[in-house]
């Protein structure tokens, strides 16, 4: 520094430090993370997705194209090789037979032979669920997606997470330099260079007057395209717990449906919430308690756009899926359920969605019937519609089984519902983090879900209600910010959502919900569903190579789950064994027992993916499996 721009104190002038960083920043790597010190340094702006009141600053326009994008491989009708989508760092269909065949050969047991089936997108039926659902989330305009674009930051030069085997061939997130140049100026990268509009800025710190942000790669996004990729190296730099060391190996985190870890920009927004705007809600007048309530108000129309519900009055802030179905017994059920009226569930349900409905069942007299379900784990339609009946008052079912994986034929099963006159809740605690949830094309009466199933924090959950269904039921708690108005006599309750947000709600963790769902949004949750699609894939086929493994759930329609048991083996030793080489996943009953008795078991190993798992990820867990099963001591650390 020039002795010039030194105050007579011998101390730099702020404006020229506040450069200086700027400086810095645009020349560095980013992770879309918030890394930016948000109100430290007066002049730097805060990342976008801190500023106050969680509220987007703008320029969510070329994020938004990729979580819109109807990816062209959805009911292509072309082969498998050729629909598997590209670009996600991901094998082909035919680079994963040639993965697994020599392995496989090995074992002398078959090679993977993926059929169409299991690709649910090639499915008439889930096509159909897809298109209709992408085509009514693309009218809505209002996704923000204020934290930067994970695609849009400078890749890392690191090895590529993926196919060891040889050297990485192009496309398998492995940026070359040219490819990392050309993300800083696209137009070298043959990319038809994108206006300068600091809207698009790659980097959020970028965004400022005076800097000059290179052109955005728009033409990458475009809907429809199906190219809609993301780094997956990028992507697992915004979560620092996968850089975790675990009995002296990096973490490799695959029980994702116990709990999601949490990129920077949740762990930021909450820190920031703490730091800049922490107040009670709604109740003061000053100025914390207006910041507090933005953020608060703000997540909640987050969560609406994420649902896709009608209006920011249906979401009911809760502590998490539990509470919302809990809410709607104690709520709903007390008050319209009587003696013989009969609430259906499924045999995929986690404890959560069984036993609510038996208590109140027990308290009103009420029946519970359960839909059964095939050998794979598929709900049974016939025998679903043999259970319904004008008794039927509720049918109430998962989206995605916690313990098997299996996708429920959701959009079916509420219509069949509704033919009988029956309300239907969705549970979506396993669904929200893997498939796009449209509530208003589901027509579900309530969705459930829980915040730190989908990359937010825990303590927080949201339960979806059409608003006049809200608005007729009764509030299950009383207290504060629920009443209009108290007497001693008689006490008024607010409309929905207030009137079941009864005392102080969980504030902070609600606005991180928000900045989670930013983040999902940011990278889109179609491209989230394809890559997870691969890579469970990829995980399947090996797991099946391993002798004396059953998968319990074999489904062609999953998400994320791979369940199995080990000939020979306790459930509770295999996770054990994993957990010594770094590898979480969950053994035991996953609080679904109905489902895995089914199937002849009490526990299973449940291992789980997550979109920021990659195939070593994969391979590290089949290995170990690998290993345990052989009788082989783990490698030393
Ligand atoms: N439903 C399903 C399908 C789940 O997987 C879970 C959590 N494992 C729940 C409900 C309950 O969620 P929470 O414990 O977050 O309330």
């Amino acid at each position: 520094m020039h002795t010039s721009e030194l105050s007579d104190a011998g101390l730099p002038d702020v404006d020229i430090l506040t450069r200086m960083v700027n400086q810095l920043f645009s020349a560095l790597p980013s992770s879309a993370s918030g890394e930016l010190p948000s109100a430290a340094l007066p002049g730097v702006q805060a990342p976008v997705g801190l500023l106050p009141g969680g509220f987007p600053a703008g320029a969510p326009d070329a994020p938004i194209s990729a979580t819109l994008a109807v990816p062209e491989s959805f009911g292509s009708g072309l082969p498998l090789s050729e629909a598997a989508p590209q670009g996600f760092g991901l094998p082909t269909e035919a680079q994963l037979q040639e993965r697994i065949a020599p392995r496989a050969a090995l074992q002398q047991t078959a090679p993977l032979t993926a059929g169409a089936a299991l690709f649910y997108f090639l499915e008439p039926e889930r096509v159909a669920e897809q298109a209709v659902s992408s085509v009514v989330q693309s009218k809505f305009s209002g996704f923000p997606s204020p934290v930067p674009n994970p695609l849009a930051v400078v890749p890392s030069s690191h090895g590529s997470d993926f196919l060891k085997v040889g050297a990485a061939p192009a496309g398998f997130g492995l940026p070359s330099d040219s490819e990392l140049l050309a993300l800083l100026t696209p137009s070298q990268f043959g990319m038809s260079a994108a206006p300068q509009r600091s809207g698009n800025a790659p980097f959020y710190f970028l965004r400022q007057p005076g800097v000059q942000v290179p052109g955005w790669p728009a033409s990458g996004l475009q809907s429809g395209t199906g190219a809609a990729a993301f780094d997956i190296n990028l992507v697992r730099r915004d979560f620092p717990i996968l850089q975790e060391r675990v009995n002296g190996r990096q973490l490799v985190w695959l029980d994702n449906a116990a709990t999601t870890q949490k990129p920077n920009c949740v762990i930021e927004r909450l820190k920031y919430f703490y730091q800049h705007e922490n107040s009670n809600i709604h109740r003061a007048a000053h100025e914390l308690a207006a910041r507090a309530t933005d953020a608060y108000e703000g997540a909640r129309e987050k969560v609406r756009g994420f649902l896709n519900a009608a209006s920011a009055n249906e979401i009911v802030f809760v502590r998490g899926a539990t509470e919302a179905i809990n809410l709607v017994a104690q709520s709903w059920g007390r008050q319209y359920l009587g003696k013989d009226d009969e609430i259906i569930i499924s045999w995929l349900e986690h404890h959560a969605n069984i036993v609510p409905w038996q208590q109140l069942c027990a308290e009103k007299g009420a029946k519970l019937k359960v839909i059964p379900v095939d050998d794979n784990g598929q709900i049974v339609l016939d025998e679903y519609a043999k259970l319904l009946s004008p008794k039927t008052r509720l049918v109430s079912f998962t989206q995605v089984s916690n313990a098997l994986g299996t996708i429920t034929p959701a959009k079916k099963i509420i219509d069949m519902a509704h033919d009988v006159g029956a309300k239907v809740l969705v549970d979506g605690a396993q669904a929200v983090s893997h498939l796009r949830a449209d509530v208003q094309y589901l027509d579900c009466d309530w969705y459930a879900f829980s915040g730190h199933k989908v990359f937010g924090p825990t303590g927080i959950g949201v339960l979806y209600g059409k608003e006049a269904l809200l608005n007729e039921t009764q509030p299950w708690q009383g207290g504060g910010n629920m009443i209009k108005d108290v007497t001693f006599e008689h006490t008024q309750y607010h409309q929905a959502p207030g009137r079941f947000e009864a005392g102080t709600g969980n504030i902070a963790d609600a606005v991180g919900l928000g900045a989670a769902i930013d983040y999902v949004n940011c990278i889109g949750i179609d491209a989230i569903n394809q890559y997870e699609h691969q890579l469970l894939l990829y995980a399947t086929g090996l797991l099946k190579t391993i002798p004396g493994l059953r998968l319990i759930g074999t489904a062609p329609d999953k998400a994320s789950v791979l369940s199995f048991v080990l000939e020979g083996f306790k459930t509770e030793e295999v996770g054990a064994a994993l957990s010594r080489d770094g590898i979480a996943v969950r053994s035991g009953h996953h609080c679904a027992q109905p489902i895995l008795r089914r199937f002849g078991v009490e526990s299973s190993v449940r291992p789980s993916l997550a979109f920021y798992n990659n195939c070593a990820d994969v391979d590290a867990l089949v290995s170990s499996v690998r290993r345990i099963k052989s009788g082989r001591n783990s490698a030393p650390h």
